[in-house]
């Protein structure tokens, strides 16, 4: 019988579930699939992107993981495509490749002073207070008084975890620097701003519900923002998402507020001008301009400059993918550029044999289920171009390996995953704690293979 060998780069959800729906598809052929993963860890940004004080979402680790201890699938840990393994290195070995890297860099914003000393990327916080190993151990967190802007779901993760008392974070996995970090933080006011009206916000209604829900926090909603227009109203009825967030907003409005130390401002057609500096060129101030509803639920602006004082910002207005070695991408859209998963070159023809699932695929948009969907899609074309699958020169299971080992690469394997799953829980077990992550590279690779 025929077989394809399937080379998969990312071990995130995408990689995870592409693996997993290949191996349930009816086939006329044999597979067998190697999963290649610059961390020592897998599960991309189930485990490095999704907050701590989640643990429900961080439980579909348990699906994945099941998927990856199905036996049929061979995890290579903390191989980097690009430097370990190259385009082609994989061609000489696989019948196809795909790609499923994600995405990991925040998207620029184009305001005066975002550069300052003091403005980060949210997806620069996340990983630091996700233990990712290739992020500073050390962040500062120095300011009472921060803004965030943007109005989806990270937005919020990032502002819940700048106002949460760190003892509340105690119970999740957060490594013990980000708790201690956390526990000096002199935080008083986290200040969220959005263009537009409460109507037209990405968070979802649970995200938005949770941060009422926070211990010794206010969240302060401002009566001005709620003269709804037509559009807005019609939002409201129409759609479910809306009418819960505005009935929480609206809970917000009546609640007596004063009596926590910390507040989470919630600033509605806000639309950020400008970071001013102070005299050492560090952030000082945000200047946005109100907006008010168009009337067909976009903003205008109305002229009128408001100002409020901050040390830090962060910017949450999404992620942005990496181009990756000899595989075509979009600098615009900061993908692999693709047609249903068929990796597609500059004049749009098809590349054989590569294909792209999940963020990297589709853009850094929607939740880890949608990553399924496509991944569906993606194998559907796997499948269906076996003709011109490539003709590796050497597909045998031991060739890739070798190779790894005489570059000197440390990689790990699903053992490895497994102890240093089982080093991590007990690391947390004397604590009462599920789990401390480990965040050092070396240290993770050491705890994966034991000398
Ligand atoms: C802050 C944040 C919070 C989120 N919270 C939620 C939530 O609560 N619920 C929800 O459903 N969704 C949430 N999401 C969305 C969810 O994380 C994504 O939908 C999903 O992770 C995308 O999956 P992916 O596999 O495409 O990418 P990723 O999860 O990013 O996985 C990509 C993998 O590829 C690896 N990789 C990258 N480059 C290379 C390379 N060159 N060589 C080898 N390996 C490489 C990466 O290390 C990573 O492991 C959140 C996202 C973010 C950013």
């Amino acid at each position: 019988m025929t077989k394809l060998r399937l080379a998969i780069v990312g071990a995130g959800p995408a990689g995870i579930y592409a693996a997993d729906i290949l191996l349930k598809a009816e086939k006329q052929f044999d597979v067998s699939i190697d999963l290649f993963e610059q961390l020592p860890a897998p599960y991309g940004l189930v485990r490095y992107g999704v907050a701590p004080d989640h643990p429900r979402i961080k439980g579909i680790i348990n699906a994945l993981r099941e998927v990856l201890d199905s036996g049929q699938i061979r995890l290579f840990g903390n191989v980097l495509f690009g430097r370990d393994i190259t385009l082609d290195d994989l061609k000489k070995h696989y019948n196809a490749v795909i790609f499923s890297t994600g995405s990991i860099r925040d998207a620029a914003l184009n305001v005066p002073g975002i550069e300052l000393e003091g403005s980060y990327g949210a997806a620069d916080f996340v990983s630091w207070y996700d233990g990712h190993p290739d992020f500073p151990r050390e962040w500062p967190l120095d300011a009472s008084s921060v803004a965030v802007i943007g109005n989806g779901n990270v937005a919020l993760d990032v502002a819940r975890m700048l106002a949460k008392h760190a003892d509340d974070l105690l119970p999740t996995e957060i490594p013990d620097n980000v708790y201690q970090a956390l526990k000096a933080s002199p935080v008083t006011d986290v200040h969220v701003f959005g263009r537009r009206g409460p109507a037209q916000v990405k968070f979802s209604p649970l995200e938005l519900r949770e941060l009422g829900e926070l211990n010794d926090v206010d969240m302060i909603v401002y009566d001005e923002d709620f003269d709804y227009d037509q559009a807005s109203k019609d939002a409201i009825a129409s759609n479910k998402q809306v009418f819960v967030i505005d009935k929480v907003l609206t809970q917000w409005r009546a609640r007596e507020t004063g009596a926590a130390s910390r507040r989470l401002h919630l600033h509605f057609h806000a639309k950020p001008l400008e970071i001013t500096a102070d005299d050492n060129g560090r952030v000082a101030s945000i200047k946005y301009e109100r907006t008010e509803p168009d009337g067909s639920g976009g903003t205008r602006g109305t002229g009128e400059i408001r100002e409020i004082p901050i040390q830090a910002l962060y910017r949450a207005v999404g992620y942005f993918g990496s181009p990756l070695d000899g595989v075509p991408f979009d600098e615009k859209r900061g993908v692999i550029p693709n047609r249903e998963g068929q990796v597609l070159d500059d004049n749009d023809e098809q590349v054989y044999g590569v294909y792209a699932t999940g963020w990297i695929k589709r853009g850094p948009v929607g939740l880890i289920g949608h990553t399924k969907s496509d991944a569906m899609e993606t194998i559907k074309h796997v499948m269906n171009d076996q003709a011109n699958w490539w003709a590796p020169s050497h597909p045998e299971e031991d060739a890739v390996t070798a190779l790894l080992s005489e570059r000197g690469v440390e990689f790990t394997n699903l053992d490895g995953w497994h102890n240093l799953d089982e080093h991590e829980k007990a690391l947390g077990e004397p604590h009462g704690r599920v789990r401390i992550k480990v965040v050092d590279r070396d240290a993770m690779v050491k705890a994966s293979n034991p000398a």
